[in-house]
């Protein structure tokens, strides 16, 4: 039996590393060129399923954590802070032997996820057929590849999903932000959360998150990323949004009007971020809820983003990604090697979308 995964992301990555390990044939298929052709995103919470994770990978890879911790020179556990009106006082949530929890790179995640993994780069899929018996991919290169089971890991635009119309806008506008930070600026941004933190400020009309994406290897600066985010229904109506056309100062001056109500210490972020590390493109969110009545019974699997996207400022849709492999993984397997390939594939993917219904920690699908 043979299974053809669309996408090496997180998900597409992930299912190969358990295919792998449970000695199924497959093969990974991914649009870009290479593993540098597109920035992977800042970092990656990984939680309650890590022990899951490691047990359903195969041997030969490295330390997730080694490998992946954003951290890394500084001996810091990952922390994520929360601030919100009257609670100026740190909480939120720390690694720690009872709360076993990962803050990984994107791009260190992405390169550990793919060891020993032969992704064919250059293999845009443009179209999918599928039958009783199996499915056949269509590449934009002329070629195609035939396998008894095709996952969709292919992200938000999949084309196993072809409804664009499916996926909801956000109603959230969003001011992004970049910068390096040294010496006493980086000691005080750790100070808030080692690895992040968001500040829930609904009485001056915002939420915010700063976070780590990762520290420089002399330990002493490291790389930020910020969100400013404002309830918006009109975001993703037209091009004639003031934001659409904002410039970079114009961004800034927008957040420093609409910072004034914080204490310096939470204000320092956006402050000391020069326009030029302000986004000049807009961010519009989308997330996606597929209708799990309508699900058909065929030889595609959607997973990850392609069959549930989230809005990123829930940090939840790469973990639930990873969750879709340790099910996909442990329903594929028997239904390959046992049923001869004969099984519903709507039944699995209602498991994962049920799984969402939860939104717990824990992965519920059995
Ligand atoms: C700004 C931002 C911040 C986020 N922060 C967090 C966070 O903190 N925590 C969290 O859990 N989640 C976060 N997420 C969500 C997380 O990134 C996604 O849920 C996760 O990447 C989904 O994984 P995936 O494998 O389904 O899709 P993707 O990671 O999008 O991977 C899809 C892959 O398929 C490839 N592909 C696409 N189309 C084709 C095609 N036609 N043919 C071949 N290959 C194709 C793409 O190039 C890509 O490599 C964030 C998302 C964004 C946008």
């Amino acid at each position: 039996m043979h299974v053809l995964i669309i996408g090496a992301g997180i998900g597409g990555l992930s299912l190969a590393q358990s295919l792998r390990k449970q000695q199924i044939s497959f093969e990974i298929f991914e649009r870009d060129d290479g593993a540098d052709a597109r920035f992977q995103g800042w970092a990656i919470a990984m939680h309650s399923i890590v022990d899951n994770l490691v047990a359903a990978f195969p041997s030969d890879m490295p330390d997730l954590r080694d490998s992946t911790n954003h951290l890394q020179p500084l001996d810091l556990p990952a922390q994520l802070s929360m601030y919100m009106p009257g609670r100026e006082s740190r909480w939120g949530f720390q690694d720690s032997t009872k709360f076993p929890f990962i803050r990984a790179e994107r791009n260190r995640l992405r390169n550990w996820l793919a060891t020993n993994i032969p992704i064919q780069w250059g293999k845009r899929a443009t179209r999918i057929e599928h039958d009783s018996i199996g499915a056949t991919v269509y590449f934009d290169d002329g070629t195609r590849a035939r396998g008894d089971i095709l996952v969709g890991a292919d992200g938000i635009n999949s084309i196993g999903r072809p409804a664009s119309d499916l996926l909801n806008v956000v109603p959230l506008a969003t001011i992004v932000g970049e910068l390096e930070l040294s010496g006493e600026a980086f000691r005080r941004q750790l100070a808030l959360g080692h690895s992040g933190y968001m500040l829930i400020r609904p009485d001056l009309g915002f939420i915010g998150f700063a976070g780590l994406h990762y520290v420089l290897p002399d330990g002493m600066s490291a790389r930020y990323y910020w969100n400013f985010m404002q309830a918006d229904h009109d975001i993703g109506k037209a091009d004639d949004h003031w934001l659409h056309k904002a410039s970079q100062q114009e961004k800034k001056d927008h957040i420093l009007k609409s910072i004034q109500g914080l204490s310096p210490q939470f204000r320092e972020i956006f402050e000391i971020t020069g326009p030029e590390g302000i986004r000049e493109e807009t961010h519009i969110w989308r997330d996606l809820e597929l209708d799990k009545v309508g699900l058909p019974a065929c030889r595609v699997i959607l997973m990850g983003d392609a069959a549930h996207a989230m809005t990123p400022f829930r940090g939840e849709g790469g973990y639930h990604t990873l969750v879709d492999t340790l099910a996909l993984g442990e329903m594929l397997a028997p239904c390959l090697r046992e049923q001869g390939g004969r099984c519903e594939t709507r039944e699995i993917c209602m498991l994962m979308l049920n799984d969402l219904d939860q939104m717990g920690s824990r992965w519920f699908w059995k």
